[in-house]
């Protein structure tokens, strides 16, 4: 053989190693949900249900004590987990009418297509710009409904009849099985839209919890006393906001006349009881809480099953050992804490996201991480995972050392956060802040209110210690810290370069967008 061939064959041997070396890379299952709060996660808490799928994913794998939002609510969180940037930067710093990904910007699934990553994302999407950087998508259109649902994908409708989280998952598996190019390592966004307001359960969850008496948060009945306005003037009690369909005390508008009469039967026993009651203050507080929070726990049961079966998917083909897997929500949620339901605020639950994560041979099964670590980390993760370089206009860190068991030491002691969307549907005042380890700082800055927290002698954030001359010092450290981060992620508190859908629908009759915006 002569030395040109000897060559030619070395070389085109070590070009099909790196194939295939490239062809090694991990999977990574994006595990997202909406709306899911980690109260209602047997793998941190277990007082209120079981979860045992989503913990098989903790148990062998890392659970994550400290994962925040930058700005919790739906859209905003889906776009900074696209980018890696904060939505003043993204252009999606909230859920209004006109809100529109641009899809023209960088984003994380981008870079893996590009980079040779099969890529594909099915459920909820929620940015309202068709997804860009996938090979595959079938997503809901807008927040989507419970039963039935009409998804798009880039080859045009799609009418599915059944129950929705079940069926995000068949066109999951459908996609895994069936339509992946199975020569290249996958990237998955598996979405569902459960557990969101309104909490329509699937039948089979319909009995679940009945005649069972779900226990209340100690902060059910907050006076608000110790805090500034915004607290005490919002719209998102249980006592007083949720509606009649969040209630289920009228039918049920996405479902056949054959699942409603299924649906409305369930309810129909506890529904009189409650009309011949006339239960009135804290008694129908209490009462609204029990269906509130049971329809929550009976729709996070059909997300945990469903995340079981995708399991199984995973371990049956082998795929399981070279996947990384990671369950986490677009933000937290109250289950009645304050009072309330819904989210937005900085205050712990629903600043918080619950975040669990699965690397075999990496990742130290049953390992707990106290580390700060947010959803602005994740695009720069999965490309840390690709081996794929880290942009530099990205705003978070790879979270991958710390799921390799590593302990950075440069790891940040303090998370910014900045929350946008006002004044409906919750009424809830625009507001930055800064939390460190113990302490949280607030600026309600359209009206000027701080409020300081010493989370170590008040978990619950009760009262405000911002006027308190023993915190004073505290207050001025908290307030450099706050700036030195709000330079750092280049934002100045009032800038915000929003995206608009360049062509926007018909304005909508009035009484039918507030009752849409009641939802989002
Ligand atoms: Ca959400």
């Amino acid at each position: 053989m002569s030395r040109f061939f000897c060559l030619f064959f070395v070389s085109f041997a070590s070009f099909c190693s790196f194939l295939s070396a490239a062809d090694d890379r991990p999977n990574i299952l994006f595990i997202f949900s909406d709306d899911h709060a980690y109260q209602a996660i047997s793998a941190y808490d277990s007082s209120r249900n079981k979860t045992p799928n989503i913990d098989r994913i903790a148990k062998e794998g890392m659970r994550f004590d400290r994962a925040f939002v930058t700005n919790s609510i739906c859209g905003p969180s889906r776009a900074v987990v696209q980018t890696g940037k904060y939505s003043h930067l993204n252009g999606f710093p909230d859920n209004g009418a006109r809100a529109w990904f641009n899809p023209a910007q960088q984003t994380a699934p981008k870079l893996l297509q590009a980079a040779g990553y099969n890529t594909a994302v099915v459920g909820k999407w929620h940015l309202n710009s068709d997804p860009v950087g996938f090979d595959y998508w079938q997503i809901l259109i807008g927040q989507g409904p419970y039963y039935n649902p009409r998804m798009k994908t880039g080859d045009g409708f799609v009418e599915h009849q059944g129950y929705t989280t079940d069926i995000i998952t068949d066109v999951t598996l459908d996609w895994l099985k069936n339509k992946r190019d199975k020569d290249k390592p996958f990237f998955l966004m598996y979405q569902h839209k459960a557990p969101h307001r309104n909490w329509e359960p699937a039948p089979k969850y319909l009995d679940k919890y009945k005649g069972a008496t779900i226990a209340e948060p100690e902060t059910l009945f907050d006076d608000y006393s110790g805090r500034e306005l915004p607290a005490r003037d919002q719209q998102m009690t249980v006592a007083n906001h949720l509606n009649d369909l969040d209630l289920k005390l009228v039918p049920m508008q996405d479902q056949t006349p054959e699942q409603r009469a299924v649906f409305t039967k369930a309810y129909e026993d506890e529904n009189k009881k409650l009309e011949e009651s006339k239960l009135e203050g804290r008694e129908r507080t209490k009462w609204n809480y029990q269906r509130f929070v049971k329809d929550y726990l009976r729709c996070v049961d059909a997300v945990d099953e469903n995340v079981g079966r995708v399991l199984d998917y995973l371990d049956e083909t082998g795929l399981a050992k070279n996947t990384v897997v990671f369950y986490t929500s677009d933000q937290g949620w109250y289950l009645g804490e304050h009072g309330w339901y819904d989210k937005r605020w900085m205050y712990e639950e629903s600043f918080r996201t619950p975040l669990v994560v699965r690397w075999p041979g990496k990742t130290k099964p049953g390992s707990v991480s106290d580390k700060m670590v947010m959803n602005l980390d994740f695009a720069e993760t999965f490309l840390e995972i690709a081996g794929l370089k880290v942009p530099s206009d990205m705003q978070g860190v790879s979270i991958k050392p710390i799921l390799e068991g590593k302990d950075p030491a440069d790891w940040r002691k303090s998370v910014y956060y900045h929350y946008y969307e006002f004044p409906q549907p919750h009424h809830v005042h625009p507001h930055y802040g800064v939390r460190t380890d113990r302490y949280k700082l607030i600026h309600f800055y359209t009206i000027d209110a701080w409020e300081l927290f010493d989370l170590q002698k008040d978990p619950h954030e009760l009262k405000s210690v911002y006027k308190d001359p023993a915190y004073a010092q505290t207050v001025a450290d908290m307030k450099k810290e706050l700036k030195r981060l709000m330079d750092q992620y280049k934002d100045d508190g009032t800038t915000v370069v929003k995206y608009e859908n360049p062509n926007p629908p018909m304005p909508k009759a009035k009484g039918k967008a507030k009752a849409k915006a009641g939802v989002s």
